[in-house]
């Protein structure tokens, strides 16, 4: 067991002030050249969090979204290599993973003067406050047609440890709650840029899946004296049936109660709060289960599934202590033609109603053959 804080990239500067971070493969020098476009100043402080009195969540209202880039053709992907500096929103020649602030961000990237304190809604009357926080682009590869799960093994790790360095410095920030890496990847779910890449969002609250599950893990601790997470694993790998892969270190399974018609959730097989608690044999485990649920999502249809992977991670916060860092997976796909709509019951009730059995979809995910995996 080897504990590493991950390799530090090298840090350059976009034409409008924003940070841009190169994680380099062994072996690979980074060759940031100075970003030439006439970028307009940044919005500091565009956007701003509303409290909903009637659910108890935040929402994040960003009106400057409105304008981000919409399907640009593919020789203007903002996430290629620009080598002259011009033309996208990495000047390089090439890189392997790189992570920048967003330009049409959910969240401002700006800092509070001192330290920020969410506003507490306790006298029932509206709440609203600025909108700290930062959203961040992780771009996979240079390799336009790319996706995660073409990357080799060296590579994919590179992605886990950007995500891991985001996550770190992300989270000593005070004014952040929680940080939350994800990848939407495919038209189907909105995805407007096909450039593999994903999304880091820390929030300056907790989202509202977040406190909910946190509420039943410490109702199962009061209750039980022991992890709900923990458990439900050790439920799921004793019983198998809907267990997709794994190795010793890591655990992939459909949930019992799976919402999606495809649905993985992906656990190391120790609880850790977030990917910074993972020591280095974790950390290429999970990678290689990954790596592996993804060829296998690819191998159902004859297209490329579209999914949404999403990674619940907690800080160590005393509050957020029963989180247990996992990783969950899903997509709308339900046939190779059809696709599942957030209709009347999930969008307005939360209640999700699905027509295929989790035992079924794990069967599905286990036994896909090896000669179709790409
Ligand atoms: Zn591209």
């Amino acid at each position: 067991m080897r504990e590493t804080d991950g390799p530090e990239p090298v840090r350059a500067s976009l034409a409008d002030g924003r940070e841009i971070l190169f994680f380099a493969l062994p072996g690979h020098q980074p060759d940031p050249r100075p970003d030439i476009r006439p970028l307009p100043d940044r919005a500091q402080l565009a956007s701003e969090v509303r409290f909903d009195r009637a659910t108890g969540d935040w929402v994040a209202v960003a009106a400057l979204r409105q304008d981000r880039t919409y399907k640009p053709p593919a020789d203007q992907c903002p996430l290629c290599p620009s080598a002259t500096g011009a033309v996208s929103e990495v000047p390089a020649a090439d890189y392997d993973v790189v992570v920048f602030e967003n330009r049409f961000p959910s969240l401002s990237g700006a800092r509070p003067d001192s330290d920020f304190v969410l506003p507490q809604p306790l006298d029932g009357q509206p709440v609203a406050a600025d909108g700290y926080g930062r959203c961040e682009v992780i771009s996979f590869s240079s390799d336009h047609d790319a996706s995660f799960a073409s990357l080799n093994h060296a590579h994919a790790r590179l992605v886990v440890d950007a995500w891991r360095h985001r996550t770190r410095s992300l989270l000593a920030l005070p004014e952040v709650a929680q940080v939350f890496c994800f990848e939407n990847r495919g038209e189907d779910i909105g995805v407007t840029l096909t450039h593999p890449h994903g999304q880091i969002y820390a929030y300056p609250y907790l989202t509202p899946r977040t406190r909910s599950m946190l509420d039943r893990a410490d109702a199962h601790r009061r209750d039980h004296d022991t992890n709900l997470f923990a458990d439900i694993l050790a439920s799921e790998r004793s019983q198998i049936s809907r267990i997709v892969t794994g190795d010793e270190l890591t655990t992939a399974f459909v949930p019992f109660a799976a919402r999606w018609p495809v649905e993985v959730h992906i656990y190391p097989n120790r609880q850790v709060n977030n990917l910074t608690d993972l020591d280095d044999d974790e950390l290429d485990s999970l990678t290689a289960v990954y790596l592996d649920v993804l060829t296998r999502f690819d191998s159902l249809y004859p297209t490329q599934l579209p999914y949404i992977s999403a990674l619940h991670q907690y800080s160590s916060d005393p509050a957020q202590q029963e989180g247990f860092f996992h990783i969950e997976l899903m997509s709308v796909r339900r046939s190779a033609t059809k696709l599942k709509f957030l209709a009347g019951s999930e969008s307005a009730m939360d209640a999700f109603i699905t027509d295929v059995t989790p035992e079924s979809i794990a069967a599905r995910l286990r036994d896909v053959d090896p000669a179709s995996r790409r």
